[in-house]
This record gives structure tokens, sequence and C-alpha cells, in this order.
């Protein structure tokens, strides 16, 4: 089993570079912000406790994700790995997720922080906003998520770092020279996946 957590400002291409590791190494997807998103499309009673909260940057409560999440980590148990995308973004999630693993005899082998600019963030976010749909697109808005992401899911990486997990990308190039960077240090830590692809 591979868990792996990726993290990433807005806009930094975690949720592309997450599913090109999940199609490479043949691991499972489990992207929060899609899950909510989709939530919110179906207009269930969970995707409508959420839907002002996304839009305007905030995270939604611990317990709404940690319910998906935790479910999904079960789903999962026999399969080859989960990549974690988006989740966990607060210390007590984190905590949680290792428990909730640690129950299972598994945990996270593997976190992977991408780091981009704060000018290319609003850049990439401002290119992708016209076709994207999301109402947390905006100026104000991305403004409001780095500030969450710094005050709240930062000290989560931190707290990976401590347990001697953590790599940083640089994700300030073209999405292939990312992954190829992604792809190296997955390889390094599991030589087992080097003949995938
Ligand atoms: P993302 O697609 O990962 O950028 O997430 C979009 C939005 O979904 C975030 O700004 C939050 O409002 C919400 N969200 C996604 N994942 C989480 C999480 N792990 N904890 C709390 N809120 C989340």
């Amino acid at each position: 089993m591979h868990n792996i957590i990726v993290f990433g400002p807005p806009g930094s291409g975690k949720g592309t570079q997450s599913q090109n590791i999940v199609d490479k190494y043949a691991l499972s997807h489990f992207s929060s912000g899609d899950m909510l998103r989709s939530e919110i499309a179906k207009g269930s009673s969970c995707g409508k406790k959420v839907e002002r909260l996304m839009a305007g940057g905030n995270l939604v409560p611990d317990d709404i994700v940690l319910k998906m999440a935790l479910k999904y980590a079960v789903n999962r148990k026999a399969g080859n790995g989960v990549v974690f995308d988006g989740f966990p973004r607060t210390l007590l999630q984190a905590e949680l997720l290792d428990k909730h693993l640690a129950r299972k005899k598994l945990d996270i082998a593997l976190v992977l922080a991408i780091n981009i600019t704060e000018e290319e963030i609003y850049e990439r976010i401002m290119g992708r906003s016209s076709h994207s749909g999301r109402p947390d697109d905006t100026p104000e808005i991305i403004e409001h998520r780095i500030q969450v992401y710094l005050d709240i899911t930062y000290p989560v990486i931190e707290y990976y770092k401590q347990q001697n997990k953590l790599a940083w990308v640089s994700g300030m190039a073209p999405v292939d020279t990312v992954f190829g960077r992604i792809c190296s240090v997955i390889e390094t830590c599991f030589p087992a996946l080097a003949g995938n692809g």
C-alpha cells in the first residue's frame, strides 16, 4: 500500500498531479474538493451545508470531510493505495487520518508538497476562472484561500515533516516537468514502483 498525500496552495496543480500519479501508479484518487463539489451538484443535504463556505474560500467543518475521507480510505483498503488530494487540511484531520489508518495497520507513506509563488497562483487561477465554473476562483476569494492555506493547512505540512514523510516539489514549471520531479521522488521512496508507466 502506497498512501500518498499531495499538498499545495490553490492553483499549484495538485489536482492534475494527483490524477497523474493515480494513472501512472494505479492508485485510487480521493479529492475532497471534487467530492464536496459533487455533493453540491447533487443538491444533497451535505452539499447544501458546505456550498456557502466553499464559495467563500473557507474550509468546511472537519466532521463532514472526515466522514467522507475515512469511508473512502476503508473502502480502498485492499487496493494499491490512495492519493489524498486536498485532504487533510487541518491538524485534526491529519491526526484522525493517522489514527484511523493505524487501526487498519496502514499508514501514510509519503507527503508531497508542491510549492509555487503567489504571483503564479493568481496568474493560473485567473487563467482558469473563465472556464472552471468555480465561484471561488475570483481575486478576492483566492486571496482568502491563500491565507487559509498559510494559517491552517501549512501547520499540517510541518506535522508530516516531523514524521520524516515530507518532500517538497517545485511546481514552477510546465505540468510534465513537475510530474517528472514527482515521479523521481516517488520512485526513490518506493523503488518497486519504478517499472510503472
Ligand atoms: P480544492 O478543490 O481542494 O481546492 O478545495 C475546494 C474547497 O473545498 C476548499 O476551499 C474548501 O472549502 C473545501 N475543502 C476541500 N477539502 C477540504 C478539507 N480537507 N477540509 C476542509 N475543507 C475542504
